[in-house]
């Protein structure tokens, strides 16, 4: 069937039979890992074929939410990168079509597209759920899986050897006959679709999307997480990829050997790893400049390239699953079984957010949170020392692998599953005598490889705060929105301040004390609305159902997430702001603290408070909302009554005490009694004597109407349960906290610094 493709493209193709339909419209190529119209195979493939069909060509995009560890910073990357494909398709003269998965978008827009055509052209991507996808898409149609990503085509060599050296020697000869060739250029005529035939969806323009609000909008109906923000100073695309390239050629390349392990100099290496990722640059290209420039630097480069890089790529394509355990050398598995446990584990809450106390390390892991790059040589110390604290190094090896993945603008490749992997022993020797944690594997020392390192400047480069510097914030409202905004603003190397107008932690996850001291919650007692992303914050909280429902439980009350997203954090109680206004130079609060007015002046705000407060504390129309009230009342009764007025609940509280919850009717009709009135009427209500009795309002207690999303109004921005979604929920308040954060980036990524978008988001129209 592709006897008539060039050999160099014929090579690169795998052929899938599917079935075919005789009135196809158009020719597939469904772009999926190697994002470019320069050098692409896949695109070179699927022209020739719509060329001797005589069938237009329709080149289809999508960003889903579905790919592992979809995120902020992932999306903006990658539609960056649709940006200059929307460009270059234009001066190409070839239809290109992008969807962005997204609320009252999630139809399976490529298995319609599949529909109209005649053969599906895509990438080779071997791992999953790519892999999966493929699988279900031959299902529909005839696809051909084209190599566009190595030098040497998976489909021509495509085996995982144990050593470098040995993939080294086998590819030796194949991979000469490949590399540094100029890469033939296809002007085959393209055919447009006919006038009238239209397209199952509605494609999204990225240029647009980025124009308008950098990507805030579209993303804010993108369920991914937030809270892995965008990087700003690294750009997505075509344009980026090849003018940092070609200035490292120009200034860095030569002297490569010789500043490749140094980390502390960030230039000293090419970093173009993201952009060939996602095959916005070609290898073929990045190949051929490194051995026309020449000399011992570009030689190095080239090891890595033709030796590291493609060994990775030609494992992952022969290794079923090559993520998995099994997938070590039996040597270093059974190394692993007999090593000595660490024997001061750490939480994986610590490690993620670099807070091991050891510099280098958490240097290294705060330069991948924050800015989503890691050097490759400190990668390797990284990597090798997260098994030191986690009993369990298969669970270790998961670690590293998603810290990685969710971070790293290079993740989820199969360069970086064999660089992880080979922290655990893959494609490595066993080394004797064994140590005591790491076994007979490759140990690393942190220490060492400190020494050897101008730490400071290393320091200097990873640490450094997102969005260009060091920000300052307020936060008023510690509730766990609040703090959730404030955790993450800190963790990302910014300055914040909360006030509170309550004496402690509480908010609406306000807890009170039992006769035998055990606690309860009059607040919030579930947890509802989380999405996947939100676990690993919630660790021991993230109970995914009923809280306290059995107070006998030994579960960790829910005020305590409060306390543990607090940490360090400096909270001023006391402290209740009246009023906010925009101003010149930030924002100014007027608040009461201890019953004296006092102004504070901020260069950013974030309101975390329910929707009427906020309401109130602004002087400009924005939004609206309504809470329903809550009438909670607690005591001690020998028994669980069950003769309730219909909507009310009750709870047993263990130690002779239980609780009441009025509906929302019987609460709003008493939301201007006092505590001891409804004290006591309560009980009585449902035949109980009231001694002892307790209650309190929640006049606010959740929403029932609100924005359901942030807003920003200059320098301010509203978060919470009134602002985030599921309306009225802790994943709401979670979501729409990690989303301002998320906002925040991209209104300063370069354009918003430019003011030009920025002026636009002022106005309550854009929302
Ligand atoms: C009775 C009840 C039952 C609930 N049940 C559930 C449930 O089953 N599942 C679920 O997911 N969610 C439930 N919720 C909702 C959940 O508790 C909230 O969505 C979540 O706690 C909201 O957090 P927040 O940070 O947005 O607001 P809050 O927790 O209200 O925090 C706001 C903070 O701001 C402070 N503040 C307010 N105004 C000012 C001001 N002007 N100046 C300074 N500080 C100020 C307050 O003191 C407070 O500490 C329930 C809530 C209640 C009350």
């Amino acid at each position: 069937m592709l006897g008539f493709l060039p050999t160099h493209l014929l090579e690169r193709c795998t052929h899938h039979t599917g079935p075919e339909k005789s009135d196809s419209r158009f020719v597939l190529h469904w772009m999926r890992a190697a994002l470019r119209f320069d050098e692409n195979p896949t695109f070179d493939v699927a022209r020739h074929i719509a060329f001797q069909k005589g069938l237009p060509l329709v080149v289809y995009q999508g960003i889903d939410e579905r790919y592992p560890y979809a995120s902020y910073r992932h999306h903006k990357f990658l539609m960056e990168g649709s940006r200059d494909l929307e460009r270059n398709a234009k001066k190409i003269g070839v239809e290109y079509f992008l969807h962005v998965s997204r609320r009252g978008h999630r139809d399976p827009v490529l298995k319609m597209m599949a529909e109209g055509s005649a053969v599906i052209v895509t990438d080779l991507v071997d791992l999953d759920p790519w892999s999966d996808w493929t699988e279900s898409i031959k299902e529909l149609r005839p696809v051909i899986e084209v190599d566009a990503h190595c030098i040497l085509p998976r489909q021509v060599f495509g085996k995982s050897l144990d050593r470098p050296f040995r993939f080294k020697n086998a590819t030796k000869r194949l991979m000469k006959a490949r590399m540094g060739l100029r890469w033939p250029i296809c002007d085959l005529p393209i055919k447009k679709l006919p006038d009238g035939y239209t397209i199952p969806f509605d494609p999204v323009s990225a240029i647009e999307e980025l124009e308008k609000d950098g990507g805030l909008g579209i993303f804010s109906e993108c369920d991914i997480d937030p809270t892995v923000v965008p990087v700003n100073d690294l750009i997505g695309g075509t344009e980026f990829a090849e003018s940092k390239w070609e200035k490292y050629m120009q200034e860095g390349l030569k002297k490569y050997h010789r500043t490749r392990n140094n980390a502390a100099d960030r230039e000293g290496v090419s970093g173009i790893s993201p952009w060939l990722h996602h095959g916005m640059i070609a290898a073929t290209k990045v190949v051929r400049d490194a051995i026309s420039l020449g000399g011992k630097g570009p030689e190095k480069f080239l090891d890595e390239m033709l030796v590291f890089r493609e060994h990775a790529y030609h494992h992952c394509h022969e290794i079923k699953d090559p993520k998995r355990w099994s997938a070590l050398p039996e040597w270093a598995r059974t190394s692993w079984r007999e090593r000595l446990a660490p024997t001061s584990p750490r939480e994986v809450s610590v490690i993620e957010r670099g807070e091991t106390g050891i510099p280098l390390w958490d240097g290294a892991q705060k330069g991948l949170l924050r800015h989503g790059v890691m050097h490759n040589n400190v990668r390797m110390t990284w990597g090798k020392a997260i098994p030191g604290w986690i009993i369990d190094p298969e669970e270790a090896m998961d670690v590293t692998q998603s810290l990685n993945d969710r971070y790293a603008l290079d993740g989820r490749n199969p360069n970086s599953v064999a660089g992880v992997m080979w922290c655990f022993g893959l494609f490595d020797r066993p080394f004797d005598p064994p140590s005591p944690h790491m076994g007979r594997v490759r140990g690393r020392s942190t220490e060492t490889h400190a020494s050897r390192v101008d730490i400071d400047r290393f320091l200097k480069w990873v640490c450094a705060p997102t969005m260009g510097g060091v920000r300052e914030f307020a936060i008023v409202g510690s509730g766990i929105s609040g703090l959730f905004a404030a955790m993450i603003l800190r963790d990302l190397g910014h300055e914040v301040k909360l006030y509170d107008k309550g004496k402690r932690l509480s908010g609406r996850l306000a807890n009170r004390l039992t006769s035998d001291g055990s606690s309860f919650q009059i607040g919030s007692t579930h947890i509802d609305g989380i999405r996947p992303w939100m676990a690993r914050f919630l660790g021991e909280f993230d109970l995914g159902g009923p809280k306290q429902e059995d107070m006998s439980s030994n579960r960790a009350p829910l005020i305590d997430i409060l306390h543990h997203f607090a940490g360090e954090l400096s909270i001023n109680f006391n402290t209740r702001v009246r009023s906010l206004h925009q101003t010149e130079e930030g924002v100014t609060l007027n608040a009461i603290v201890n019953d004296e007015p006092i102004e504070f002046h901020h260069s950013n705000v974030l309101v975390a408070i329910p929707v009427e407060q906020a309401m109130d504390i602004i002087d400009v129309d924005l939004f609206s909302g309504r809470s329903e009230a809550c009438w909670v009342a607690w005591g001690p009764s020998e028994v669980v009554p069950d003769n309730l007025p219909a909507g009310w609940s009750v709870r047993n509280l263990t130690n002779g005490m239980i609780e009441v919850r009025l509906c929302e009717k019987s609460s709003a009709r008493h939301v201007d009694e006092t505590k001891d009135r409804m004290a006591s009427m309560v009980p009585r209500e449902i035949g109980l004597p009231d001694d002892g009795w307790s209650s309190h309002l929640w006049r606010y207690s959740r929403p029932v109407s609100g924005p359901g999303r942030v807003i920003h109004h200059g320098n301010i921005s509203f978060i919470g349960d009134g602002f985030g979604t599921p309306l009225g929920t802790i994943g709401g308040a979670l979501d729409s906290a990690a989303r301002a954060v998320a906002d925040m980036h991209l209104r300063s990524s370069e354009k918003g610094r430019n003011g030009h978008y920025l002026s636009k988001q002022t106005s309550l129209n854009e929302w």
